[in-house]
């Protein structure tokens, strides 16, 4: 197949010079053995790719780096057994638009070992609607339910509840059949939050309590937190015996500060989730259930962007005004 040798992204520059992101041409090169490149679709924003964009040394491990953790696309190109040209992907490494370039571009080559087939009953986009915060969000459930923490055990706490993980976590609990307690910043959002399925929405000033108590009043059987800090301790300290705190993110803090009283008192359980540290095969199990049984309906919660307007989003999620999820679209 003839390619055209250049292509658009959008690349960041640390370092010496820094240069913002902003728009770049590349080239494509040459396929390494069991490498694969996809024509990119879709791309999406996630808060780590604000991150990326803005040269987070912790982030940004490469210069230039075209940021996008996320992408979905076509395989026009193969070095690999495993993946031919016309196959459906999608692409999330931990390197991928961290420490080699990612989505925001026309094309990436990748190593095959970082792709998932796009499940048949998936659209492209819906993939990307869903990107890395939704798969984190169904791996939050999943923790939920590995520590038998099911819809009758009690609410379930929903923090950054606007913001990708948390919005895709409120559906899913939701369309499970759990009560879904959601905390949010946005109280203008607070019916749309009800609409999805939240019983009741908490301002973030009620959930966090910087008394010095070590144990609260059992409020919740369970948690899916993005926001860390005080919050994530003021809800270790208010769930009930034998419950499950997923804690996947930062935004409001990386330290946490408590007792041990909530775990050996009552035996609460703090899962970390790491989604770039899933195997192969794991991701394909999770984007496949996210397709089938755990198949949401997005399309109120997600905006689609082109390249241009990527800039501004950067801005509006690093201020925590986001809401819901951005798809960036890539191929006109
Ligand atoms: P978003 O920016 O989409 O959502 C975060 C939400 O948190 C905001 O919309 C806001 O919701 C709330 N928020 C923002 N700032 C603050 C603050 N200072 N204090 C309290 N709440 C705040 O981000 P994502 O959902 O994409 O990611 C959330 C976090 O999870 C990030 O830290 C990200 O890096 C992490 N993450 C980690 C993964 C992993 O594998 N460990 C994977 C995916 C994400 P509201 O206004 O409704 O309160």
């Amino acid at each position: 197949m003839t390619l055209n040798t250049s292509f658009q992204a959008l690349a960041v520059e640390t370092g010496d010079n820094p240069r913002p992101l902003n728009s770049v041409s590349r080239e494509i090169v040459k396929l390494e053995d069991r490498q694969v490149l996809i024509q990119i679709n879709y791309s999406s924003l996630n808060y780590k790719d604000a991150l990326a964009a803005t040269g987070h040394p912790g982030v940004a491990l490469s210069s230039p780096l075209v940021p996008g953790i996320d992408a979905v696309g076509s395989v026009v190109d193969s070095n690999s057994p495993e993946f031919s040209a016309g196959d459906n992907v999608i692409v999330a490494h931990e390197d991928f638009g961290t420490r080699q370039d990612g989505g925001w571009a026309e094309y990436a080559g990748v190593p095959e070992s970082w792709l998932v087939k796009l499940p048949e009953s998936m659209s492209a986009k819906q993939a990307m609607v869903l990107g890395t915060a939704g798969f984190t969000a169904a791996q939050s459930v999943e923790a939920l339910l590995n520590h038998q923490i099911e819809p009758d055990s009690g609410p379930i706490v929903v923090t950054g509840a606007t913001g990708g993980v948390g919005i895709v976590s409120l559906c899913l609990l939701s369309k499970l059949g759990y009560e879904v307690i959601a905390v949010s910043g946005k109280q203008e959002h607070s019916a749309t939050l009800e609409k999805l399925g939240a019983s009741q929405v908490l301002s973030r000033e009620q959930m966090v309590d910087d008394s010095k108590s070590p144990l609260l009043k059992g409020m919740c059987a369970g948690a899916v937190d993005s926001v860390g800090g005080q919050m994530l301790t003021t809800i270790l300290r208010s769930t009930r015996r034998g419950g499950c705190v997923t804690a996947c993110g930062l935004v409001g803090g990386a330290n946490i500060a408590m007792t041990v009283y909530p775990f050996i008192l009552r035996g609460v359980t703090l899962q970390g989730i790491d989604s770039a540290g899933v195997s192969q095969p794991v991701r394909q199990r999770i984007w496949n259930k996210l397709a089938g049984e755990w198949q949401l309906d997005l399309a109120e919660i997600s905006s689609v962007i082109p390249f241009d307007e990527v800039g501004q989003a950067v801005q509006t999620i690093l201020q925590g005004k986001i809401f819901g999820r951005t798809v960036i679209q890539v191929k006109a």
